[in-house]
C-alpha cells in the first residue's frame, strides 16, 4: 500500500497538514513500516535496532498480542458498564504485582489520563489543591498534566508555573546540588520539599500531593539516591498529601531487579500510574490506589471512560503482563541491562566526553560532556544521529538534551547489546578524543563533583 519512493511525499504531506511542533527525530527522518521483537524495518526493508521505545515492552508485533486482539475484535468490544471476566482478570493481574494496600484499579486510555485522574483523586481525598513535583518532570499533554510537567510549562512559549504547583530540584546526584560523594544527599534532596510544602500552605492551597516519575526520565535518566522517595513521602503525608508514583517509564519489569521503581526506593506510594508499555502499543493507562482514596473519589459522580477498560484493552493488558512473566523478560532486562552497563562503564573510562553512565536494567543514560564538564548537547545530537546511521535508534534527554537514553524493548539479546556498545564506541571515537579527566580523591571518576 506504499512505495519506498513515497517517503518524500509523506514528509511533505506531514509538513502541509500537521502542526509544526509535531517533531520528527533525526536530521534524516526514518520511515518504519514493520517490526519484530526489538527490530524495526524501513520502507526498503532495512533493519534498525530499536534501543529506545518502551511501548513495545514485550516486542513489536508480538504474536500473542496479535492473537488476543484479533480474537477479542471478532467477539465484541464494549465498556465497563457491562460485566466481562477480562476486566477483573486484568485487575487481578495488575494487583498481583503491587503491594497489598493498593487494591483499586481505574482503567483509562493513556499515561496522561491516568495522571489527570491522579490529580482528581488526590484533591478529592485531601480537599487540598497544591502539588509538589520535581523540576524537569513530564506527566502528559493535557492542561493539568502540563501544569505538573515542568519540562513543558517552563519552556519558552510554555504556560508558566501555576500557583498551585511548587517545584523541587530533581534528585540528580551527578549534576545537582548534592553529589554522590555526599552520604546524606538523599536526605538533603528530600529536605527541599519542606519549603515547597510551606509555600503551598502559605498560599492557602494546602498539599494535595507529590507526583514524580520514580526515576526521572526526561530530567536525564536519573536514579535518585536510595532513601529519597521514602523521606519525601513522609513529609508529604505529614502535610496531609498523597504520594503518586508515575511508573509509566520505569514499571513492569524494565528495571530488571525490580518490577517497579518505587520498590528500589523502599517507598510505598498511595497512587501508582501506569501507561505506555502496559498496552504494548494499544493506548492504555492504569491508575492503582488504596480503598480509602477510591472511596473519597466515589462522591456520587459517575466515573466513566468510553474506551478505558474496554474488553479489548483488558485482554491486551493482561496478555502483556503474562508475556513478561512467561518469557522471563524481567530477568532478561536484568541480564542485558548488566551487560550494557558493563560495556558503558568501559566506554566511560575510555572517552573523556562521557561524563557519567547510570541506570538500572534497561533504563539507562549516558551523560555527554564538553571538555569543561558542561552539558555536551551538540555531542549528544551528533552521536544520536550517527547511531541512526548505524541503524540503532536511541534517544536523548535532560534539560540540556545531553544524555543518551537507552530504553529498548525487554526482548533485546546479547548480540544487540554488543552492537550498541560497538557502534557507540565507534561514533564516540569520531567526536574527538577529549583528554580523560584528571584523577581526584572521590570514589567516582567523572562523578561531576566539580573536581573531575
Ligand atoms: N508520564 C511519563 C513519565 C511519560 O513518560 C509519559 C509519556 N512519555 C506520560 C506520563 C504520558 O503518557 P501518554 O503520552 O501515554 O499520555
Amino acid at each position: 500500500f506504499y512505495q519506498p519512493t513515497d517517503k518524500q511525499a509523506i514528509l511533505q504531506g506531514r509538513r502541509n497538514h500537521f502542526g509544526g511542533n509535531l517533531s520528527l527525530t533525526y536530521d534524516e527522518p526514518v520511515m518504519l513500516v514493520r517490526g519484530w521483537k526489538h527490530h524495526l524495518f524501513d520502507e526498503w526493508g532495512r533493519p534498525y535496532l530499536d534501543a529506545y521505545n518502551n511501548v513495545p515492552h514485550v516486542g513489536h508485533a508480538h504474536p500473542r498480542i496479535q492473537a488476543v486482539a484479533a480474537d477479542q475484535l471478532k467477539r465484541m468490544n464494549s465498556n465497563t458498564r457491562y460485566l466481562h471476566p477480562a476486566q477483573t482478570a486484568f485487575a487481578d493481574k495488575v494487583l498481583s504485582k503491587l503491594p497489598d494496600h493498593l487494591e483499586v484499579c481505574f482503567f483509562v486510555n493513556s499515561g496522561t489520563e491516568a495522571n489527570e485522574l491522579a490529580l482528581r483523586l488526590a484533591r478529592a481525598h485531601t480537599g487540598a489543591k497544591g502539588i509538589v513535583t520535581p523540576d524537569h518532570g513530564y506527566h502528559g499533554n493535557t492542561n493539568a498534566a502540563v501544569a505538573i510537567s515542568a519540562y513543558k510549562f517552563n519552556k519558552p512559549g510554555g504556560i508558566g508555573q501555576a500557583d498551585w504547583v511548587e517545584l523541587v530540584e530533581v534528585a540528580d546526584d551527578y549534576r545537582g546540588s548534592f553529589k554522590r560523594n555526599d552520604p546524606d544527599r538523599a536526605e538533603k534532596f528530600a529536605n527541599l520539599v519542606d519549603p515547597a510544602i510551606a509555600a503551598l500552605q502559605a498560599k492557602g492551597h494546602g498539599v494535595a500531593g507529590f507526583i514524580a516519575e520514580t526515576f526521572p526520565s526526561v530530567g536525564g535518566q536519573i536514579i535518585p539516591p536510595t532513601g529519597y522517595l521514602p523521606a519525601v513521602y513522609e513529609k508529604i503525608r505529614a502535610a496531609g498529601g498523597v504520594c503518586v508514583a508515575d511508573e509509566v517509564q520505569t514499571g513492569l519489569g524494565r528495571l530488571g531487579e525490580y518490577y517497579f521503581g518505587f520498590e528500589r526506593q523502599g517507598a510505598l506510594p498511595d497512587i501508582v500510574v501506569l501507561g505506555k508499555p502496559i498496552g504494548n502499543g494499544h493506548p492504555m493507562g492504569v491508575l492503582v490506589t488504596t480503598k480509602e482514596i477510591a472511596r473519597s473519589f466515589d462522591n456520587g459522580i459517575e466515573f466513566f471512560s468510553t474506551f478505558g477498560g474496554s474488553t479489548l484493552s483488558c485482554r491486551i493488558g493482561k496478555e502483556v503482563l503474562d508475556i513478561v512473566d512467561d518469557e522471563g523478560l524481567q530477568d532478561n532486562a536484568c541480564i542485558m541491562g548488566a551487560r550494557l552497563m558493563d560495556g558503558l562503564r568501559q566506554i566511560e573510562a575510555d572517552f573523556g566526553c562521557v561524563g557519567d553512565v547510570r541506570g538500572m536494567g534497561l533504563f539507562l543514560g549516558v551523560e555527554l560532556i564538553n571538555p569543561d564538564g558542561s552539558e555536551g548537547s551538540e555531542i549528544c545530537k551528533y552521536v544520536k544521529n550517527r547511531m541512526r546511521d548505524h541503524r540503532i535508534l536511541i534517544g536523548s534527554e535532560g534539560p540540556k538534551d545531553n544524555i543518551l537514553k537507552i530504553r529498548p524493548p525487554l526482548t533485546i539479546e546479547s548480540e544487540d547489546v554488543d552492537m550498541i556498545l560497538w557502534a557507540l564506541r565507534d561514533v564516540l571515537s569520531e567526536v574527538g578524543d577529549y583528554a580523560p579527566a584528571p584523577a581526584c580523591d572521590h570514589d567516582h571518576h567523572h562523578s561531576g563533583c566539580g573536581c573531575c
